[in-house]
């Protein structure tokens, strides 16, 4: 049976890197007869300058009938002065609302190779492996009212409004609580429960499903201090889960501690394992169109997708010791070159990860 994916390279430096991944994914489709297809349509700015809305109905479409969907990046300063209803963003938080992508699994792995890029201590940073799970379709960037209005005097003002729902925090936490129990079995929780009455629902309702997996510890911590231990000790850490703007701001944080964002993947997972595989940065205009962009978030993105939507274990460790390979090789684009290595293009790191593929099935 064939397994469709649904390729969105997007702005930016998007479709750079999702050419690499796909060269990468297209060889161990061969390779491993997986079964894949790959079908291309436009999301976000690219998808507005053809058709006026970043996210068209076929785009849609495609996502619904595929089996997963690979995206690069949205975004860019060209569509920064469109309305907000248009703008390239919103093509992709239409993909994760409509599809239903509620659990976000970033994992933040620091490559013991690439020690030395982290802005800290390499004590601080060695041997970290944490997974973030943030929701993804609530809180407050979808909770209604929003928007920026006038009051009677002729001021203005803009409202955005954080709302969970018990059902949908009961959902995160489980999926939460699940990966927890296939990592070190550690979960921590992060809200502002002090401050914020939503996220003491949270706190409430992540407790009490908690009772469902006593084999792991819970704990919850306020996310001013959660930011703050993530650089101070990021190894306490196991699985945390939170909130989408917390999160998004978490991962971030965590990006940094692994060397570059371009170094990091995820997965948006529905109650199915349907998914969409990402990296987690940006379209980095900075860069676009230099063939210097990191490719390997998308790439390990590739691994994310054949893991949990494809349930190939197998193959998607092979991609991740195909990047492994590639970093011993001392290759490096330019996010994540120190002294001493061999600085290269996007192109060239995508084929040292399909040299170090081709490497491990030669007999
Ligand atoms: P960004 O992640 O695009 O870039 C931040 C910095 O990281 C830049 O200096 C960039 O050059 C660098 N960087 C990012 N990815 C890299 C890679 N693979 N290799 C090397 N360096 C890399 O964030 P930003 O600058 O805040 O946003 C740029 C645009 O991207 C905006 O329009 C924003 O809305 C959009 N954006 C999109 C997504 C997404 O599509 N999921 C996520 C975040 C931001």
């Amino acid at each position: 049976m064939s397994k469709r994916i649904a390729v969105l390279a997007g702005d930016g430096i998007g479709p750079e890197i999702v050419s690499e991944a796909i060269k990468v994914l297209s060889y161990l489709n061969k390779d491993m007869q997986l079964g894949l297809t790959f079908d291309h349509a436009l999301i976000g700015g690219a998808a507005y300058d053809a058709f006026g809305t970043p996210l068209p109905q076929q785009t849609l479409n495609l996502c619904k009938h595929a089996d997963a969907v690979l995206l690069g990046a949205v975004g860019g300063p060209k569509w920064e002065p469109l309305a907000h209803a248009v703008r390239p963003e919103r093509g992709l938080l239409g993909v994760r609302s409509e599809l239903g992508l509620f659990s976000n699994l970033r994992p933040a792995v620091l490559y013991p190779q690439l020690v030395d890029a982290s802005t800290l201590k390499p004590e601080v940073v060695s041997g970290l492996d944490l997974m973030i799970v943030r929701e993804l379709t609530g809180g407050i960037y979808f909770g209604q009212p929003r928007g920026v209005s006038k009051l009677e005097n002729g001021e203005k003002v803009g409202v955005n409004t954080k709302i969970y729902s018990e059902s949908e925090i009961r959902r995160i936490a489980h999926s939460a609580f699940k990966i927890a129990r296939q990592r070190r079995k550690k979960l921590c929780s992060v809200d502002k429960a002090n401050v914020l009455e939503c996220t003491e629902l949270w706190r409430q309702i992540v407790t009490e499903v908690g009772k469902d997996y006593p084999d792991v510890q819970l704990s919850h911590m306020y996310v001013d201090n959660a930011a703050m231990q993530l650089v101070r000790a990021p190894k306490q850490f196991d699985v945390i889960v939170t909130t989408n703007m917390f999160g998004d701001i978490l991962s971030d944080i965590a990006a940094m501690l692994t060397g570059s964002i371009g170094m990091l993947p995820s997965a948006s997972l529905d109650a199915n394992n349907k998914g969409m595989y990402e990296p987690i940065h940006g379209s980095a205009p900075d860069i676009a169109g230099q063939g210097v962009a990191n490719p390997l978030a998308t790439i390990l993105s590739t691994a994310m997708m054949l893991r949990y939507t494809f349930q190939n274990e197998e193959a998607a460790n092979r991609i991740e010791q195909a990047v492994n390979a590639a970093l011993d090789s001392n290759v490096r684009t330019a996010d994540i070159y120190s002294e001493g290595m061999t600085k290269v293009g996007t192109s060239e790191m995508g084929a040292a990860v399909l040299n170090a593929l081709k490497a491990e099935s030669a007999p």
